[in-house]
């Protein structure tokens, strides 16, 4: 008989892990106010409470991008919502372990952010987010504490109990300081995450910590070293002496087949490099789930094996329809009551009335009426700003990307407003994200550049094929702006003239075809008024050597300039008549992912003489559309 006493004690350790819950308490969509399957930190709390009870000894993190997001959040931004932020106060109550900030922790400003983390019963790190940048990463001074070392008892496969000592670092894209430069009121830097995780892995294992895990708010990215890269998963991967990598930002699952085939990627162990990695979608979608089996060797902890899993809330059933796995919390479902009754109150308010329907099903194939009503808002509060300026007379041209455009967001992500009453709800929709209004000056060539960098987005095609992609699958297609002002066509047969990080890929490439101002060819040289958003002017900081110039900003919300739109004018006119389209490809035709009530709208895209392919696998609701 095997004699139990001589062999080496073996603890089963499990992470579980959130990431880019935005603000997703409940399973509930607050823009359309209707439940929401595929959301919500409810549901995703019952996993936990399923994952705790399946191994005796677990810790509970989140990874970022959780005040930030949606109605909720912005009730809370605003002032009127809960003492405690809702989303603070449910991790507490979860009994989080620890957390790091992701970029949207800073989207509502820092004294926010400093108001949320007051209430936060569990360490908050970040190894690169700076109050100052020192010669190298020993010498920063951090924002928070780089790390922290969790000292907790864990039971072997005996039930005896050992010390653990697990370090948990954190981390941000650097990027941030110019997303959201405009709100970031404190003199803050940003390290390399790759050079400060290096420098905290050597740290927490100096200091005598058993596991070192990384929570970084941070996508896959690629295996080529890129300083300051955005998405750092692959290189963090390669560091010696990480045991577990938490991902994020990037909004996707891993493991999942979305990865089949990249290099590193062991997707049935869950493994980037051999790292137990994992990244838990967003807004609530999965809970992520990584095991380590921890033995005793020589006076420490060896990880014999580990590996990683998503698991999901929710599932599609055969109609593409999305069905719970699991139910609420009851616990966190008391905790949100108050919050959700006040933000549904404030949803509902009425606003005004628009006589169209306000909708981004097919925002990317068209000029839609929503984004020339935020475009127009915008030209309007910006000739307002410079009347009586030395810019009163430049042109006024507005840039509007549709944001809600499905992709990893889902069938559900489009903004739908029906023609009728407007209320809060509808302005939400039409405006999601807390970005605060600026306007800076373009040449007639930098307009032009403008648009060619949005349009890289799409997919290059290939004249006389038929049911194309349209879209190139690395390009977010929030990134697809228009610019109102002018008029262009878009030619899909030509290649792009820029990548994903904005480098000049083909110079000699041009998708623009036919820019116009007042019915003439642009002048390259002519000087316009641009109004767009802070986010995007801070995009525009970060690449160019010479920052653009800056005629009008403020703190205002672009959704306040939208509710004075729509107050000024009560009911909202049919818009303007389009000012771009897709230039015609006889012969070719495309297949567009859009929302399941799109089908009510098949009239605004009746050039294209639509066909319904019917539902995909994850709900949305499939066109050809021939150009
Ligand atoms: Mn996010
Ligand atoms: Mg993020």
């Amino acid at each position: 008989m095997k004699d139990l006493s001589s062999t080496a004690p073996t603890v089963a350790f499990r992470l579980l892990a959130t990431s880019d819950l935005h603000a997703h308490l409940l399973a509930w969509d607050y823009y359309a106010d209707r439940p929401s399957e595929t959301v919500g930190l409810a549901r995703v709390a019952a996993l936990i409470a399923a994952a705790r009870a399946e191994v005796g000894n677990s810790l509970y993190v989140d990874n970022g991008d959780l005040i930030e997001g949606n109605p909720l959040a912005d009730h809370q931004a605003g002032g009127q919502g809960a003492p405690v932020h809702p989303m603070i106060a449910a991790l507490n109550a979860l009994g989080c372990d620890a957390a790091t900030l992701g970029n949207h922790e800073f989207s509502h400003g820092m004294g926010f952010l400093r108001r949320a983390l007051a209430d936060v019963r569990y360490p908050v790190v970040s190894a690169n987010m700076l109050t100052r940048k020192g010669a190298t990463p020993r010498d920063d001074d951090t924002l928070l504490p780089r790390y922290v070392i969790l000292d907790r008892m864990v039971a072997d496969q005996t039930g005896a109990l050992h010390p653990l000592r697990v370090g948990i670092f954190g981390l941000t894209p650097p990027q941030v300081l110019d997303w959201d430069g405009a709100r970031i009121d404190e003199p803050l830097a940003a390290r390399d995450m790759v050079e400060a995780a290096a420098h905290a892995i050597a740290c927490l294992r100096s200091e005598g910590a058993d596991l070192v895990m990384a929570l970084a708010h941070t996508g896959l990215g690629g295996a080529q070293a890129v300083r300051g890269a955005e998405n750092a998963g692959v290189l963090l991967a390669a560091l010696p002496g990480l045991d577990a990598l938490v991902l994020g930002h990037a909004h996707q699952v891993f493991p999942s087949p979305d990865f089949a085939g990249c290099g590193g990627v062991d997707l049935d162990r869950g493994t980037l490099h051999g790292v137990p990695t994992v990244m838990p979608g967003t807004h609530g979608s999965h809970l992520g789930v990584i095991d380590l089996t921890l033995v005793r060797e020589g006076g420490g902890w060896r990880v014999q094996r580990g590996g990683a899993e998503a698991r999901p809330i929710a599932a599609c059933d055969a109609k593409g329809q999305a069905r719970a796995l699991v139910e609420d919390d009851p616990g966190l479902l008391a905790l949100a009551a108050p919050a959700h009754r006040a933000v549904r109150d404030w949803m509902a308010q009425p606003i005004g009335q628009t006589a169209v329907p306000l909708h981004s099903f097919f925002a990317l194939v068209d000029d839609a009426p929503m984004q020339r009503l935020i475009a127009g808002a915008q030209t309007r509060h910006l000739r307002a700003a410079v009347a009586g300026t030395q810019w009163s007379d430049l042109p006024i041209l507005s840039a509007v990307a549709p944001f809600k455009t499905g992709g990893r967001g889902g069938p559900r992500n489009f903004t739908h407003v029906p023609a009728g009453p407007l209320l809060m709800r509808h302005v939400s929709d039409l405006y999601i994200f807390p970005n605060t209004f600026t306007a800076i000056i373009l040449t007639g060539a930098e307009v032009e550049d403008w648009l060619e960098r949005a349009v890289s987005a799409y997919a290059r095609l290939m004249p006389g094929r038929p049911d194309q992609a349209l879209l190139d699958p690395a390009f977010p297609g929030f990134g697809i702006e228009m610019i109102a002002g002018v008029s262009y066509a878009v030619d899909l047969a030509a290649p792009a003239r820029y990548d994903l990080q904005g480098n000049l890929v083909d110079p000699g490439a041009r998708r623009i075809r036919d820019l116009c101002f007042a019915g003439r060819a642009i002048d390259p040289e002519a000087r316009f008024a641009l109004a767009t958003n802070c986010y995007r002017v801070g995009v525009m900081r970060a690449r160019q050597a010479t920052p653009p110039q800056v005629i009008a900003t403020g703190a205002e919300t672009m959704r306040d300039i939208l509710l004075h739109q729509i107050a000024a004018q009560q009911v909202l006119p049919a818009a303007p008549p389009p000012g771009w389209r897709l230039q015609p490809l006889p012969g070719t035709s495309v297949v567009i992912e859009t929302g399941p009530e799109a089908a009510g709208y098949m009239d605004d895209i009746a050039r294209f003489r639509p066909q319904n392919l019917g539902p995909t696998e994850r709900g949305f609701l499939c066109f050809r559309l021939n150009l």
